[in-house]
């Protein structure tokens, strides 16, 4: 049972995940925390300002400790509040030498950051473990630093499955087996030297993933804010769905697109094993959710979900001598690859190749060399948007509904044909949601815009 910040974000919310796990004792859950809402966001935020010199990243260590405090004191009463106290006053201290250490060398190196941004999820374990208690079941909180071992890339790591799963099989199980309930910190690893590192941001999910995959688990329950996997996101688009079921590839391509509600690399550990996973609402724990199921169920040819992700950079190169010419395409993707910068979408011409990518941080770098190849133009502040579903392919007349539909929207991109479920296209930030808002329309709510 793998709970999100927004389901831990207070102590009236945590009082309530204690009653979800404690009414299902008897099937032995894992809990897997991430940390308290907005947590992650402010350690982060407070790092930025440390590294800018600002001295208000002061403030992001007293909101730390305060809003922690907070919980604590509303949570618990007496002096079973002291331990945790000291355990929040231990960390926060560590926090603040870390500050100081990115002050002082005006240096913020990604592992630096993984130490500093896990320090919420090493809090929120112990604070969920002593609600648990607190509500009369047997718990302990366990530090996925000493459970899940990963390879060394900071801010992206990797979890190593065989010696995970010797610590799980160590710590882990023995614990839920003898009835007390282990609360896993989400979201954080360390490497086989000890090295603190995290999973990506939104990586609770992938911690629930591979620890019940390596437990193995009957079921991986994922309990977040909302009803479940829905046909949009539904701080976008009132109207949104809750799709009942989803095929691991929809899942995964649903959250690789943006539908925040599911880390991309959750789906893989559970695939592998055929452990279904669950989107549960932890404001509405008697809804259905989502079921994420190995194989998709009956083939209909249609659009299941609408995903979008902004900030996306548009990368076109075009070379008109090339005409005829071969090696080019291959030329710009040693590049991308060279800069280690994953492309998301393609487009290509003879003379031309448009691409997207996410982190453009390689990208004045890159510039450069891509100049070399051909005409470089760059297009920040993009967005793209995904229409998700199956049997695309097969389907006459989908992409005259998606155009038609977008006809007041400045489509700078498309790509589709590579899967058959998905069509993806391009538009500025600023035009997203309209697009997003018309596609639901045209394909969820019944009228055609
Ligand atoms: P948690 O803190 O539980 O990990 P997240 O904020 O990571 O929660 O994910 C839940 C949020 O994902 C929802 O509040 C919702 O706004 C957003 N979301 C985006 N797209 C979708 C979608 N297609 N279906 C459901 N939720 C979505
Ligand atoms: N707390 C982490 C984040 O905000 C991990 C997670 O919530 O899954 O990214
Ligand atoms: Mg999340």
């Amino acid at each position: 049972m793998k709970f999100g910040g927004t389901s831990v974000g207070s102590a009236e919310r945590i009082r309530s995940v204690a009653g979800l796990v404690r009414d299902r004792r008897d099937r032995r859950p894992v809990v897997v925390v991430s940390a308290l809402g907005g947590v992650t966001d402010l350690l982060i935020r407070g790092a930025r300002l440390a590294l800018e010199r600002d001295p208000a990243w002061e403030a992001a260590v007293y909101e730390a400790l305060s809003c922690h405090h907070a919980t604590v004191t509303t949570l618990l009463r007496g002096r079973s509040q002291d331990p945790l106290l000291a355990h929040v006053d231990a960390l926060v201290t560590e926090l603040r030498s870390l500050y100081t250490g990115v002050f002082n060398l005006e240096e913020l190196t990604p592992r630096t950051l993984d130490a500093i941004a896990g320090i919420g999820e090493r809090i929120s374990c112990e604070i969920v473990a002593a609600a648990l208690e607190d509500a009369g079941t047997p718990a302990r909180a366990v530090d996925a630093g000493r459970v899940v071992v990963t390879d060394e890339s900071f801010g992206r790591a990797q979890p190593l499955m065989e010696e995970t799963g010797i610590q799980v099989r160590a710590t882990v199980r023995p614990l839920a087996e003898g009835g007390t309930v282990p609360v896993v910190s989400g979201f954080i690893g360390a490497t086989r030297k000890g090295v603190a590192t995290t999973l990506g941001r939104g990586g609770s999910d992938f911690t629930a993933s591979v620890l019940g995959a390596l437990l193995p688990a009957e079921e991986i329950q994922i309990w977040t804010d909302v009803d479940g996997m829905m046909t949009v996101d539904p701080r976008l688009v009132p109207g949104a769905k809750v799709i009942p079921e989803v095929s691991f590839g929809e899942a995964a391509e649903l959250a690789y697109f943006g539908a925040k509600v599911l880390h991309p690399a959750t789906i893989k550990p559970a695939v592998e094993r055929d452990i279904p996973v669950r989107i549960l609402n932890t404001l509405n724990p008697s809804a259905p959710g989502t079921r994420v199921t190995a194989r998709p169920g009956e083939d209909v040819a249609e659009p299941r979900a609408i995903a979008f992700k902004k900030g996306i950079t548009v990368v076109l190169i075009s070379q008109p001598r090339m005409l005829m010419a071969y090696g080019f395409v291959a030329r710009v993707f040693e590049v991308f690859d060279r800069h280690r910068t994953p492309v998301d979408l393609i487009a290509t011409s003879e003379v031309s190749i448009s691409l997207t990518v996410d982190a453009a941080d390689a990208l004045p770098a890159m510039q450069e060399e891509l100049g070399r190849l051909g005409e470089v133009q760059v297009l920040r502040r993009m967005a793209i948007v995904s229409v998700v579903g199956r049997g695309f392919l097969r389907r006459a007349g989908l992409a005259a509904r998606i155009f038609q539909s977008l006809r007041e929207v400045n489509v700078v991109m498309i790509s589709f044909g590579a899967s058959d479920v998905n069509l993806s296209l391009v538009v500025a930030e600023d035009e997203a949601e309209k697009a997003v808002r018309m596609l639901h329309r045209e394909f969820f709510e019944g009228g055609r815009g």
